[in-house]
């Protein structure tokens, strides 16, 4: 399409689970439609994830709408199974993937909107927004952080334990990421005569491990019926567990079998050579792993000025309240339950297309 001027009834930003789980809908709704992605090839962030990363649900359980993800020899699938599943995903449903195309602004354009690519233009009457968060690492400011001569890397950066082998690192952050980096950097097996690396681990709240028999689909159900529970007014239940608290995923029991999962309160400040509490210790170490999350990767929406000055974007389910032609999916609690996973993708894109299929057109 380079160079020219396409249309589509909607628009998809975003080759992800999400967006192909959008897909999925809109073919079934007869929609004409194009998905426009900025990858190489198939699989969204799955891609760029480190390889020992282990999903934190059973296959069945992880499944996108209409195709059960195929079972795995062990309980919990890795990376490169899900981007296989999602590769053949799109090939069984002929999803009209078109990559690499780089999205730059979404324009409102008389009835609809304009999609500014690197590849031409789209025009179309919706567009469904489904860019992840993997793109938008987030890093907070801690004093000294310009100082530290060691290294420095967030979650999207690590690839594995090999290049710290016989260092200290030291790991931020107290969610699934931390600690499955963590237990990945001290399993035995992998360095000579001990761990690859001498992890220390520091969290804002102490780390909430769950239970063996808690994974994700348990999660997911307490997450649900938490909110019908809101919804009807009853007495919030709170929680054996949420979204964010750490899955025993084997790596991690192992980890923690080995006592290697013991978190210290947050740093205050980085030195040139570590880390440092007020009125306590200093601790040197080679590198620091920022396992600190995500936000959404919203640029290319910018000139439609949707966010409050708080910044968030308000919505009506999945629907921008400032601008109704444009659904917002995949992006985490705040469009659909769960939706930032698989098992919730599905649901919150069929409510999209849902919404978008019973307005076809809102004039604003
Ligand atoms: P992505 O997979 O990020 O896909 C978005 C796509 O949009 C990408 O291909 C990207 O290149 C493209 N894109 C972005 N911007 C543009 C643009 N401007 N123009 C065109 N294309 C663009 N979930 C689970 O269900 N189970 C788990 O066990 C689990 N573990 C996780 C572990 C980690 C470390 C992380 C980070 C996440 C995990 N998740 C898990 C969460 C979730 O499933 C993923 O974050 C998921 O990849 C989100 O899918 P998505 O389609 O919304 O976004």
């Amino acid at each position: 399409k380079s160079g020219q001027l396409a249309t589509a009834d909607v628009v998809v930003i975003g080759g992800g689970q999400a967006g192909l789980a959008a897909g999925y809908y809109l073919r079934r709704a007869g929609l004409d439609f194009v998905i426009l992605d900025a990858q190489d090839g198939p699989g969204g962030a799955w891609r760029h994830v480190w390889p020992s990363l282990r999903l934190f649900s059973p296959a069945q359980h992880s499944s996108l709408p209409g195709r059960p993800m195929p079972a795995t020899r062990e309980p919990y699938p890795s990376a490169a199974h899900v981007v296989d599943y999602l590769a053949d995903y799109e090939k069984r449903y002929a999803l009209p993937v078109h990559r690499p195309v780089r999205v730059h602004h979404v324009h409102r354009d008389g009835p609809g909107l304009r999609v500014d690519t690197d590849r031409g233009t789209w025009h179309a009457a919706h567009v469904i927004s489904a860019t992840g968060t993997w793109w938008q690492p987030y890093l907070p400011h801690y004093p000294g952080r310009a100082l530290y001569q060691g290294q420095q890397l967030h979650t999207v950066h690590y690839r594995g334990p090999a290049p710290f082998q016989g260092q200290r690192v030291v790991i931020v952050g107290g969610g699934n990421s931390a600690a499955q980096i963590l237990a990945d950097l001290t399993d035995p097996a992998l360095g000579r005569g001990g761990s690859a690396a001498e992890a220390v681990w520091v969290t804002r709240r102490p780390p909430r491990l769950l239970p063996d028999h808690i994974d994700g689909r348990a999660l997911f159900t307490l997450a649900a019926r938490r909110r019908a529970d809101l919804h009807a007014g009853r007495a919030d239940t709170g929680g054996v567990g949420g979204l964010g608290d750490i899955v025993a995923v084997p790596p991690v029991r192992a980890a923690r079998d080995r006592g290697a999962l013991q978190a210290r309160p947050m740093f205050t400040r980085l030195t040139e050579t570590g880390i440092g509490w007020d009125d306590g210790p200093r601790i040197d170490c080679e590198a620091i792993i920022w396992c600190t999350g995500f936000r959404p990767a919203l640029r290319h929406l910018s000139p439609l000025r949707l966010r409050t000055d708080d910044g968030a974007i308000p919505l009506t389910g999945t629907r921008a309240h400032g601008e109704p032609r444009l659904h917002l999916i995949g992006y985490g609690d705040w469009t659909g339950l769960a939706s930032a996973t698989l098992i919730g993708a599905g649901m919150n894109a069929r409510d999209a297309v849902r919404a978008l299929t019973s307005h076809p057109r809102q004039p604003r």
